[in-house]
């Protein structure tokens, strides 16, 4: 059978998704393969197609062990024999399934990356011969990336002990060209055949709001779009998620929850419910919906801002993955900065590893500070040239409302950190504009500045509201660390000299006066 047949005949399909020809093709011919597509792109097709045709057993690397049943369950329905071994079977079991993977009844073994290096796992691969080794998101390999398990460093030790190296192919949704290569030499691959087939989601609309009352946002947006549909709601903390789903189902909402603290069999059922539709909303942490494979998803929110650009993108990339049109809004305030700070130094990383966590939140603060695409902030962000200025199918480029020129007020901003020496941060930066009188401020000297008080007028949302959009534009940088402090870059002075303008929306600034005026 050539691969046209088996598509059909065991898939039920006429056509491969992009990329997927190519790297069945390499895999076919032997070589290395890396596969990096979006999310419902169809990766597991690729090494799974193959597996079919090849001789021998092809093994998959995953860390989804709750899934590996549901994966298995469908390749058999299919007609691929298919099994899986991790930490669910018993020890009678686990033997048992050696024995039929040795006597050849399987095409497709799936495996945990902590069972790779036993040493009875070691002589069954010694005397079965392999296909393949598909090593599914692959990007958990990387210490820098957002969901790095250390199991996966069992991988590369793995497959240095074959006696017979067979092709490798590394498959992920997510990953920088730092993590690609990190991939590239942490699994060995040989000159692989490569597909990256690019982040852009065109079916997903993506927003970012800024609401003092998220609450009362999603209770209108639940109301109001997609009322019979399913959607995910990501909070940062199980507290957050167990608050909201307690609202949601007072106001009489189909919710379920899901978070790291609940036990292994509500977390499935509850995640059974939402997949097949019994619930219509999931309320969850991070540690839900690596793997899920539910097409329909019709909006993904974000209470929280999640840590990085990395897990936002795949999160909200839940959403659509039938490719109609989806939502993905991440609901911003400047309160969820520092949640995430408090994360990351509660976390014990190494100091070096902290600074790019700081760096890799940074930019998410950008995107939900930019007035320009967040399509192609996200694009940008992967590495991939925008093919347009404006996708004109998200939250920005739709966004009409009045923008005012606020040039004057960046300068003020720009100045301020000049003329303290590019030594603070912005809570002091605001409090030396607005003329703060508070113990610090005089105990630096900093009443004495030029810039003191020259912006007494406005109110400190406001003057926030402006820095933060000439960070995401790069006119200030702002250093990885527990407390930033403020710089200013080559491009400040495109501002300082007036040869570039600054606008920002009205409402936005001016709500926050009102909002000040109203509680004096
Ligand atoms: P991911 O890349 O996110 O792992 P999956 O492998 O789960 O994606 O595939 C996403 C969906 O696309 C699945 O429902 C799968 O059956 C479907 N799919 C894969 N290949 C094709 C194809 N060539 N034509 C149509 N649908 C496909």
């Amino acid at each position: 059978m050539d691969i046209y047949d088996v598509l059909k005949t065991y898939f039920g399909y006429d056509k491969f998704k992009k990329g997927q020809e190519r790297l069945i093709g390499g895999i076919l011919k032997g070589k290395d393969v890396l596969g990096i597509m979006p999310t419902g792109g169809g990766k597991s097709l690729c090494y799974q197609l193959p597996a079919v045709i090849l001789q021998g057993v092809t093994i998959v690397i995953s860390p989804l062990i709750s899934l590996m049943k549901d994966q298995v369950d469908s390749l058999n329905e299919m007609g691929i024999k298919a099994t899986f071994i991790n930490s669910s079977l018993d020890h009678k079991e686990f033997i048992e399934r050696l024995y039929d993977v040795k006597a050849g009844k399987y095409k497709i073994l799936y495996i945990a990356p902590e069972r790779l290096n036993t040493k009875i796992f070691i002589n069954l691969v010694e005397s079965i011969d392999i296909s393949f080794i598909a090593v599914d998101e692959a990007h958990c390999i990387s210490q820098w990336g957002h969901d790095f398990r250390p199991s996966y460093l069992q991988i590369p030790q793995f497959i240095k002990s074959l006696k017979y190296r067979p092709p490798v192919g590394a498959f992920t949704a997510t990953a920088t060209k730092e993590i690609v290569k990190e991939i590239k030499e942490l699994i060995g691959l040989r000159n692989p055949i490569e597909s990256i087939t690019g982040f852009d989601r065109p079916n997903l609309f993506y927003q970012v709001i800024k609401v003092n009352d998220k609450f009362s946002y999603v209770l209108n947006y639940l109301e109001n779009n997609y009322e019979e549909d399913s959607g995910i709601i990501y909070c940062a903390t199980r507290k957050t998620v167990e608050s909201l789903f307690k609202k949601l189902t007072e106001k009489g909402f189909s919710v379920v929850q899901y978070h790291g603290g609940m036990n292994s069999e509500d977390r499935q059922e509850n995640q059974d419910s939402f997949i097949f539709n019994r619930s219509r909303i999931i309320i969850a942490t991070n540690a839900f919906g690596m793997g899920i494979d539910k097409p329909d998803v019709r909006f993904v929110i974000h209470y929280n801002m999640p840590k990085n650009m990395e897990a936002y993108y795949q999160e909200a990339g839940r959403a659509g993955r039938d490719g109609q049109k989806s939502d993905c809004i991440l609901l911003y305030s400047p309160g969820d900065i520092v949640k995430q700070k408090f994360i990351i130094q509660n976390s014990n990383f190494s100091s070096e590893r902290e600074t790019v966590m700081y760096e890799n939140l940074q930019y998410l603060i950008d995107y939900c500070n930019t007035d320009d695409c967040l399509r192609n902030f996200i694009l940008s962000y992967f590495g991939e040239t925008p093919g347009k200025k404006k996708c004109n199918n998200c939250g920005n480029c739709l966004d009409k409302s009045e923008m005012i020129d606020v040039t004057i007020e960046a300068q003020k901003i720009l100045s301020c950190v000049y003329r303290t020496h590019e030594r603070f941060g912005l809570s002091t930066i605001i409090q030396v504009l607005r003329g703060s009188k508070s113990k610090r401020i005089l105990e630096f000297g900093l009443d004495k500045v030029s810039t003191y008080g020259i912006m007494a007028d406005y109110n400190e949302g406001a003057v926030r509201e402006i820095a933060m959009t000439l960070t995401s534009k790069g006119y200030i940088e702002v250093t990885a660390d527990k407390f930033p402090i403020l710089k200013l870059t080559a491009r400040s002075k495109e501002i300082l000299t007036g040869e570039v303008k600054v606008y920002h929306k009205r409402y936005l600034i001016e709500k926050k006066i009102e909002i000040e005026k109203s509680v004096k």
